[in-house]
């Protein structure tokens, strides 16, 4: 097999996503191309010929590379004594199947828009790291969720690349004669056909969905383009196509699912399947079925923002859904009496939260906190119970450690906690040893990440700025912009208002004075997207962009467009700080800043999400007391004079205050507490570990939960 096809095998499985020793396989072979091609394998081989490929290889003794990762690949896949072997063996013949309407696995991936595709990618490569039988059910967006590019007003432009499928880590799936696998599903005005992609996500397989069917209706062929595109017409059938096509994908492939996984309302339409099933397979009522198919169902809710609950109105659930109900045997108004807190209410719209809540046994939100403004939220449904005992518990959200830790961290790690550290990331004794940690080692290797960003964001401005046919920006004495030696805080996520982008503008006298401080200045990296249908969003993204073209703050605030998971891989890994304001109690966990932590980033955080149970005075920083205000101005004009107080008296001191080998002690020794205290916490593989025992174990068991219908404590 030449060294191209080798190639070729270890880019068909997205294990090299997580596996960095495959990664620079890649880039060694020739780092500009790498780049150009957005990390993507496949196009970066399309554009190498074998022969290329051999001679640039040689020199770089490259090929040994590549029989060691085939090998460890092989080794991986095969490996039998895992912890999903021992812990979770009644999934291994009817796995979880999670369902998502976004996934977010890689940048050359473009199906996710933010932490909630991040985080289900991160469910996936964690659940086939643990062994766990899990596989990711999603659409596939062949227009991906757009581009982002700034003109020169500041205002966003939006630009959809239809995706070439050759050049993506997915099987078209086929039936036992070779043809493209077709699933329907029936709606008005005629059915949808669906065909299947797969991708091999590790251990795991990823499923995705798409309308792009010879024999469907034009609009129906765009059903599956876009993420979160459309209007609610798009929207409810796309979720049709989600839960119900994807129930029907499943089956198809072979795959019997013991438990669904619904993440979010979007997928909730997969129970009522789920239902139908046992309906036919016993031939009994809905009524009959309902609680079985309840019991093998966890639902997790990501957010308590309103707008990210869909409802829809009556009379569009009976359009689409009708042949749906008919097939459950149910009357219009029973079936919406599924998605309605008040079955009586026919002037209530359907609801896909209340669908979800009502369909399963599981329920959790995703930090303590989250967990109790859900209950509060979704008390209707339960209106004899005390708001303490409505059954929603929580599992705190965490990140795939692999994917987001910068290889000189990992190389600290591994020689401090010992080889096999990451077999136990999630027990606090193996992270003891940081105390060990020469605080010179630890500060220069985030000393070098903290450079790779600025030299990545260099970079970016300058094509950004080429793309306006400006030119590339530079300080008043024609520097590149941005200083790896000056403290260097980052803000990247999506422009949802709730997350207050803008706090840090609310007095920008005070803020000029600490970016353009004599001694101790600071820089700030933005980026994010806005939804394209959100104006609010949209005008505070503008904003953004307004503050940092202006003179004072153009030399150390800049904003880099597209934020995709390799923008937020750079900044997550170089930042010194990394800056989080919702208004609290919206965020209902974050990742972000946990990405920071395990490369020594600090969190300076309103106490929402999983920073309210994170935070213990000494790992980060923490923006206000966690108090709550009706009025909302007046918690803004408090969370940003905190905000500027902090920086200014306690992270900018500690920042600066240097030894006489200009290592900054107080400042280290914090980096330390957080990835002490907060490592093994906050990722993915104790998450994954707490829905499998938590939830998935028992409820493949037909089981209730010790506490029944709770997910965790
Ligand atoms: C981790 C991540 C997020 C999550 O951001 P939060 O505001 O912390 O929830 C969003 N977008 C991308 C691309 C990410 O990688």
């Amino acid at each position: 097999m030449s060294l191209h096809e080798q190639l070729q095998d270890l880019a068909r499985n997205l294990y090299w996503v997580w596996h960095p020793e495959v990664i620079e396989i890649f880039r060694d072979l020739d780092p500009q191309v790498w780049r150009e091609v957005n990390h993507n394998p496949a196009v970066f081989l399309a554009r190498l010929s074998p022969e290329e490929v051999e001679r640039k290889a040689e020199p770089l003794t490259l090929q040994a590379r590549v029989t060691h990762a085939l090998h460890q690949l092989e080794a991986y896949l095969e490996a039998s004594y895992t912890w999903g072997a021992c812990q979770a063996g009644v999934l291994r013949v009817r796995p979880v199947a999670y369902f998502s309407a976004e996934f977010g696995l890689h940048e050359s991936l473009p199906i996710y828009s933010g932490g909630l595709g991040v985080l289900a990618g991160d469910h996936l490569k964690s659940a086939s790291d643990l062994g766990v039988p899990l596989v990711g059910v999603g659409l596939f967006y062949a227009k991906g969720y757009f581009d982002q590019r700034l003109d020169a007003d500041g205002r966003q432009q939006e630009a959809y690349f239809a995706a070439d499928v050759n050049s993506l880590p997915i099987d078209l799936a086929t039936d036992d004669k070779g043809k493209p696998l077709v699933v329907t599903v029936r709606t008005r005005p005629s059915e949808v056909r669906v065909k299947v992609w797969t991708a091999a996500v590790g251990r795991c397989r990823l499923v995705l969905l798409d309308t792009h069917v010879d024999g469907n209706r034009d609009e129906d062929k765009n059903l599956t383009a876009q993420l979160y595109g459309g209007g609610v017409q798009v929207r409810i059938r796309q979720e049709l196509v989600l839960g119900v096509a994807g129930m029907r994908a499943l089956a198809a492939l072979g795959i019997q699912p013991g438990v669904l996984h619904l993440n979010e309302g979007h997928c909730a339409f997969a129970v009522l399947e789920q239902a139908r099933r046992l309906m036919e397979r016993d031939g009994r009522p809905f009524g009959d079925v309902a609680e079985q198919a309840a019991a093998g169902t966890v639902f997790t809710t990501h957010t308590p923002i309103e707008a990210g609950h869909d409802r829809f109105a009556p009379d569009l659930v009976e359009e689409v859904l009708g042949p749906t109900r008919e097939a459950l045997g149910l009357a219009p108004k029973d079936f919406l009496a599924l998605g309605r807190r008040n079955p009586d209410d026919a002037g209530e719209p359907f609801c896909m939260t209340v669908l979800a809540l009502k369909m399963s046994r599981y329920r959790n939100g995703v930090s303590a906190l989250h967990g109790r403004v859900s209950r509060a939220m979704w008390r209707g449904l339960w209106p004899s119970l005390p708001v303490d005992r409505v059954p929603i518990g929580h599992i705190t959200n965490g990140v795939h450690v692999a994917s987001w830790l910068a290889a000189p961290m990992a190389g600290i790690y591994r020689d401090h906690l010992g080889p096999d550290w990451e077999q136990h990331l999630c027990t606090p004794e193996t992270w003891h040893a940081m105390d060990e940690v020469d605080e010179e080692e630890f500060w220069q290797q985030h000393q070098t990440l903290k450079t790779s960003l600025v030299n990545f964001v260099r970079r970016r401005l300058r094509t950004q700025a080429e793309q306006r046919g400006e030119e590339e920006p530079r300080t008043a004495d024609g520097r590149p912009l941005l200083d790896p030696d000056v403290f260097t805080v980052g803000f990247a996520r999506r422009f949802a208002s709730y997350k207050r982008a803008t706090l840090l503008f609310t007095d920008l006298e005070r803020l000029d004075a600490l970016v353009n401080h004599a001694d101790r200045p600071m820089q700030v990296i933005f980026a994010g997207k806005a939804h394209p249908n959100d104006s609010t969003g949209k005008d505070l993204l503008r904003q953004v962009i307004e503050v940092t073209r202006q003179k004072r703050f153009r030399e150390r605030m800049v904003f880099v467009e597209n934020h995709d998971i390799n923008v937020a891989r750079h900044l997550a890994q170089g930042v010194d700080l990394w800056l989080n304001t919702p208004r609290r109690p919206n965020e209902a966990c974050g990742t972000s800043g946990q990405k920071a932590v395990l490369n020594g980033g600090l969190n300076a955080s309103v106490l929402d999400g999983w920073w309210a149970e994170a935070w213990d005075g000494a790992n980060g920083f923490a923006i206000g007391d966690g108090a709550e205000r009706a009025d909302t101005a007046d918690q803004d004009r408090r969370d940003a004079q905190t905000l500027y107080d902090l920086l200014e008296h306690e992270a900018l001191p500690l920042f600066y205050d240097r030894n006489a080998r200009g290592v900054p002690h107080g400042w280290i020794r914090r980096q330390m507490a957080a990835v002490r205290t907060l490592a093994w916490r906050f990722c993915a593989r104790r998450m994954v570990m707490d829905y499998t025992e938590r939830c998935y174990v028992p409820a493949a068991g037909g089981a209730t939960a010790s506490v029944p219908g709770r997910a965790g404590p």
